[in-house]
């Protein structure tokens, strides 16, 4: 695996690979790797023929009071584990290089950034679709890879890729969670204690709202009023948005059918977390 800092460098390997008519995958992400991560890098692996990981703490998707400066950065544990699953290149640029001085360009997707996540973050949205389009530009991928996790960050996506006529497959891959059902994610590490098993309100939430569409429940407020009593039963959980909505619009919906989303994100001491199902074939 070659790291690369330059995104010049990056962009002339990518164009040396397509003219030897190969794919090439990419999957952006902000480091401190968990196997969520690493499963998007396996299905870049399977099925690209070059491989290119960013790793990016991207400062325009954080919010003045966020957690940019104290999120976790360890990136010599990820390069071992990228290189572990045959990674061609590491993507390490610096802010400067990604937005240089006097950068002035953004991207949005003004009907869904102010959205979901964009409420309670304004500008997140924002800050995601910027650094997406200019990773896109510089990697020029065949394919993207983005996790479910982060659903309504996949439907800003998605739509800015139609929009602005990307020419890039995205693929969206399942959330990996850990045993106890608690979904993946790098700021996981911040749990402490307690917090860690007052996490997995989330996960039980959707997973009532799971079960009651199962025995035929279809009612959209019915369900959001089982799924915030489960929440509400772990008061130290601050929840933030309990929604059923469009998975591409992500306006809510009256009532369920196949594959409508089911988010939530909440707060558990100053840590922020999300979750979601989408519900399947009745
Ligand atoms: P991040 O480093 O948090 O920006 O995430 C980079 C990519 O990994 C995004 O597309 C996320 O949706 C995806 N991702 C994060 N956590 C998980 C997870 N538990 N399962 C699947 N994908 C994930």
């Amino acid at each position: 695996m070659q790291t690369i800092l330059s995104a010049t460098q990056l962009t002339a390997l990518s164009k040396q690979a397509h003219r030897f008519g190969k794919r090439v995958g990419f999957v952006p992400t902000m480091g401190a790797l968990h196997q969520g991560h690493l499963s998007l890098v396996r299905a870049a692996r399977t099925q690209c023929d070059v491989v290119v990981v960013s790793i990016f703490v991207n400062p325009t998707q954080f919010g003045p009071n966020e957690d940019f400066t104290r999120y976790p950065r360890t990136l010599d544990a990820d390069s071992a584990m990228l290189a572990a699953e045959k990674t061609d290149y590491l993507f390490f640029p610096s802010v400067e290089e990604i937005y240089p001085q006097g950068a002035a360009t953004w991207v949005e997707v003004e009907t869904l950034s102010g959205k979901l996540d964009g409420v309670s973050r304004p500008g997140h949205f924002r800050g995601v679709t910027t650094v997406v389009a200019k990773l896109f530009n510089i990697v020029q991928p065949d394919a993207a890879y983005f996790g479910q996790k982060d659903a309504a960050q996949a439907a800003n996506i998605r739509k800015m890729v139609r929009d602005l006529k990307f020419d890039v497959e995205i693929v969206v891959c399942p959330i990996v969670r850990e045993a106890d059902w608690l979904a993946m994610s790098s700021r996981n590490v911040y749990l402490q204690g307690e917090q860690r098993k007052q996490a997995l309100v989330l996960s039980r939430a959707l997973q009532r709202v799971q079960e009651l569409t199962a025995g035929g429940e279809k009612s959209s407020d019915k369900l959001i009023a089982a799924g915030k009593e489960v929440m509400a039963a772990e008061p130290a959980v601050k929840l933030d948005y309990f929604v059923i909505v469009n998975p591409e619009t992500l306006e809510p919906v009256a009532d369920v059918c196949q594959g409508v989303l089911v988010a939530v994100a909440a707060y558990v001491g100053i840590t922020r977390l999300i979750d979601n199902v989408v519900l399947p074939t009745q």
